[in-house]
């Protein structure tokens, strides 16, 4: 379970670059999500071998001074209750702010690890400016500049060593399945069919979120911890925000678990929020079912269901092997259906083949099929292995990794699928040398 990292401060700071200079550094899975007003990025990266994910909690807003501040009160409410660590970036070009001075007030009283970075000291005059921070109560601060790169090694160093411990061990704990989605997707109202009864009660302080999150269930011969995004509602005025929360709900309930149960509503559609949530799941390497629910509000003629599902099919490609459950929590209709269907696609994705039973099957597929020459040469593949990961990775050795190309790569990956099952889970195939 990697733990999240959220960089706060005033619009202009440099908040951006610095997220952009951590996320570079490795393959960025970075996650706009678009709001009126504003970015908002996400992303995973690593230092000294942890691993972690950074929100940058937000761009520029337009508007006049007292938006800002509400603002940056959301901002940082959102770091303190979404976050294990968080950056407060400032800017010694401008030195301290009323603004600066709200949000270290704020900061002060939080329980959390927190680094004040002072951003911009390009030179040694600036280094000796940045002393002025001090005042701000938060004691010793990061001199760093996000366009060179100057100090954030060390910003770093102490951030990693900052953050918990990675505790969570996939295979000994009970399965994970986080029900996510956007607002009204009908997830609080599943989890209590699931549940039989409302007592689906989950504190609002912040903070204890990670703690609130589980909900233990043992029926029907399944037993798993439901991670949940549903139960939270932060008493927010304007739509984007709820929808922006529920976002982050999602991410932290996705990296917590091993299946995603997707809730989209059917009269929406796979819709661009919908999608966000199916991406994130599928590159943080999670299991994927996805839920269409109220069901009973559609119209349907005979070829209703099929058409829905090519439609959603055409939008998830090239990860088309995903479950798609209709269901109606209202009716109870396929509700079980949705768990049983969580159930398999956890089993295949901690499933792991026989070495021997994996070259039995593949490399004859390969022999009929083999990889393209590339410049007049030959790639010959020798043997394969499932790696021993959470989940499903597989290395195929051969003497010329560098010429097998993409095409290649998902022959390979359809083929795992077909003779296999990881229905719902995300493949990961790589060539080495051998
Ligand atoms: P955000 O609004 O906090 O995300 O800020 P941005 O990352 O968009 O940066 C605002 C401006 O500050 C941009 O023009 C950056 O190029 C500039 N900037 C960021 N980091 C540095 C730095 O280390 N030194 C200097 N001189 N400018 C910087
Ligand atoms: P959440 O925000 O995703 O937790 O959504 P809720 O569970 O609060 O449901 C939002 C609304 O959709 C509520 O009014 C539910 O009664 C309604 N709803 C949930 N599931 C269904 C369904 O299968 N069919 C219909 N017609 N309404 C549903």
């Amino acid at each position: 379970m990697s733990s999240i990292v959220a960089i706060v401060g005033r619009p202009n700071v440099g908040k951006s670059t610095f997220f952009n200079r951590l996320i570079q550094r490795r393959e960025a899975i970075v996650d706009s999500v678009s709001g009126v007003t504003r970015d908002r990025h996400y992303g995973k990266t690593d230092w000294n071998g942890r691993n972690f994910s950074v929100i940058d909690t937000g761009g520029y807003v337009l508007g006049s001074d007292d938006v800002f501040e509400a603002e940056i009160d959301k901002q940082v409410e959102l770091a303190i209750g979404e976050a294990d660590a968080i950056i407060f970036m400032v800017d010694v070009e401008t030195g301290v702010t009323a603004m600066d001075e709200d949000v270290a007030q704020l900061l002060r009283k939080v329980n959390k690890p927190v680094f004040l970075a002072v951003n911009k000291v390009d030179n040694s005059k600036r280094l000796e400016n940045a002393v002025e921070f001090y005042s701000l109560g938060l004691g010793e601060y990061f001199p760093i500049a996000s366009t060179s790169g100057s100090g954030t090694g060390e910003l770093l160093d102490a951030l990693v060593e900052a953050l918990p411990e990675d505790t969570y061990q996939e295979e000994a704990e009970l399965p994970r399945f986080a029900v996510v989605g956007r607002p009204n997707a009908g997830k609080s109202s599943f989890i209590n069919a699931l549940i039989g009864e409302d007592r689906y009660i989950v504190t609002d302080v912040a903070g204890t979120t990670r703690d609130a999150i589980d909900t233990r269930y043992n029926r029907f011969g399944f037993e798993f911890n439901l991670v949940d995004t549903a139960g939270i509602r932060k008493k927010s005025k304007v739509k984007e925000d709820l929808e922006f929360y529920s976002v982050m709900r999602s991410v932290r309930a996705i990296e917590h678990c091993d299946v995603c149960l997707v809730v989209m509503d059917a009269t929406r559609g796979f819709d661009g929020q919908v999608q966000n949530i199916f991406w994130l799941a599928q590159r943080n390497r999670k299991g994927i079912v996805l839920l269409v629910n109220k069901w009973d509000l559609l119209e349907k003629e005979t070829n209703t269901m099929k058409e829905y599902e090519a439609n959603i099919r055409r939008e998830m490609e090239p990860f088309t092997d995903v479950p798609i459950v209709f269901m109606s929590v209202l009716t109870k209709q396929r509700i079980f259906k949705a768990i049983e269907t969580a159930v398999e696609v956890y089993n295949n994705r901690s499933k792991k083949i026989k070495t021997s039973e994996l070259n039995e099957e593949m490399l004859p597929l390969i022999e009929a099929y083999p990889p393209p020459a590339y410049k007049g040469k030959y790639v010959k593949i020798k043997f394969c292995m499932q790696l021993p990961t959470p989940q499903p990775q597989f290395a195929f050795f051969c003497n010329l990794p560098q010429y097998v190309k993409d095409p290649y790569k998902r022959f390979i990956e359809n083929k795992l699928r077909e003779k296999f099952d990881f229905s719902g889970v995300p493949v990961s195939v790589y060539f080495r040398k051998k």
